[in-house]
């Protein structure tokens, strides 16, 4: 059974170049970059901090930024705005290396994600849970959202889906793919410091530790029973792990310092984009001609064809018709939804990556809506030399 509502006027309270919804790595990546190229932007976050799974869920170690280049060598890949947010967290001595992976604490990103967006001019509504999109035939005229100040509508010229989910995709009639994933968590004690166990890994901040949960497998994180039924599940297994943990020797005053605001779903809605970038590519080093960044790889990872060991994991490029859909004009997908394939899955959503795919939707998007053309009609030479102006390296 459904309920017709009553029709309402909903208000436009804001009208932008570019409006991103998504306040995670690839949101405030895209808001950022957007704003540098001048164009005037909205970021709409439906929490009251930046980050998404990186901060929410204590998702700590930024992977992708090292692979295997051609010749061999393993190499840094991924610079841009990822490399200034790092350097940044770094001189705060808020960020360590755990492998190869810079790891920051998750309240400094929280602070350093909000500096950028305030320095760079991007008006930030928080507490705005959009909704749905209202079209006119192939574009997007506003977003729906719901928030203490009522259901708004927020209108623009371009916008990036930065969800995560996927959610414009689905609003706006989008060619996407439902993915199911393993839907886990990440969490943090504090007093930790004897506490040696297997997957007890150290963070930027003394005594605090962060640990990782695979959790269940093949889970539909679009489905709202079960992802209340997992949130409860696992913060009360987090609590029963930390009164274990507590036991160990020298462990007496260890204590649960966060579990996860944000459930850990890795994957939903894949765009089905213009290209959609492969595994098999990735491993054979194609070549885009308009590749917009370079991504690589966790170096430890099993892959459905085996375990690649470290110099094995390539530095893959990623094209912008990846980040572009087939049918809507005026909207780019960056993040963990935007066009990959199933063998990619791992490496196209690491946050690394969702930094790069970000900074590129961002800066695509203030093309556009400068251009007033098509996301799919810009021109992506300088698209390239604008990314490359930003520190993206290609
Ligand atoms: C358990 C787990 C462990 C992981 N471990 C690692 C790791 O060690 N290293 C690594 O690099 N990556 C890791 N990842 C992957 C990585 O954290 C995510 O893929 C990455 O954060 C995705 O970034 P994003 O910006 O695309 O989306 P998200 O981080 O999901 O951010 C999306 C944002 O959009 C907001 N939003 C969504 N829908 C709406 C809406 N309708 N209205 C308003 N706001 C909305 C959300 O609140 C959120 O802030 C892990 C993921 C999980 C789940």
């Amino acid at each position: 059974m459904c309920w017709h509502t009553c029709k309402r006027l909903i208000p436009v309270i804001d009208t932008a170049d570019v409006v991103i919804l998504g306040g995670g790595p690839a949101g405030v990546s895209a808001a950022v970059s957007a704003a540098r190229c001048g164009a005037d932007v909205i970021l709409l976050e439906k929490q009251y901090y930046l980050g998404g799974l990186w901060t929410g869920c204590c998702v700590l170690p930024v992977i992708d930024t090292y692979g295997c280049a051609k010749d061999g060598q393993w190499k840094k890949c991924i610079f841009g705005f990822a490399q200034e947010l790092v350097t940044e967290l770094t001189q705060m001595n808020m960020c360590i290396q755990y492998q190869e992976h810079p790891t920051p604490d998750p309240e400094a990103t929280k602070y350093v994600l909000e500096k950028y967006i305030s320095e760079t001019g991007v008006r930030l509504l928080y507490n705005c849970y959009a909704a749905n999109a209202i079209m006119s035939g192939d574009r997007i005229d506003a977003i729906i959202a719901d928030c203490k100040s009522g259901r708004v509508a927020l209108e623009a010229k371009v916008f990036n889906d930065c969800s995560g989910d996927g959610d414009i995709l689905e609003w706006a009639g989008e060619d996407f793919e439902k993915r199911n994933a393993h839907i886990g968590a990440m969490w943090r004690y504090g007093n930790a410091a004897n506490l040696n166990r297997d997957g007890v890994n150290e963070t930027a901040v003394k005594n605090v530790k962060f640990l990782h949960m695979h959790g269940e497998d093949n889970q539909d994180g679009l489905d709202v029973y079960n992802l209340t039924r997992l949130q409860m599940k696992y913060r009360r297994m987090l609590w029963e792990k930390a009164m274990e943990d507590k036991q160990q020797p020298g462990c007496e005053d260890l204590f649960l310092l966060d579990s996860p605001s944000q459930l850990g779903v890795r994957v939903t809605r894949v765009l089905n984009a213009v290209h959609n970038v492969s595994f098999e590519d990735s491993l054979k080093y194609t070549v885009y001609n308009d590749c917009i960044g370079l991504s690589g790889g966790d170096s430890t990872r099993t892959y459905k064809n085996g375990t690649l060991n470290g110099s094995e994991r390539p530095i893959w490029q990623i094209p912008y018709r990846s980040l572009t859909p087939k049918r809507v004009h005026n909207l780019l997908v960056a993040g963990r939804c935007f066009g990959f394939d199933v063998g990619l899955t791992y490496d196209a959503r690491e946050i690394g990556t969702c930094l790069v795919t970000g900074q590129a939707a961002g800066v695509a998007a203030a093309m556009a809506s400068a251009s007033r053309s098509s996301v799919r009609d810009i021109d992506v030479s300088e698209l390239r030399k604008k990314l490359i102006s930003q520190g993206v390296k290609l």
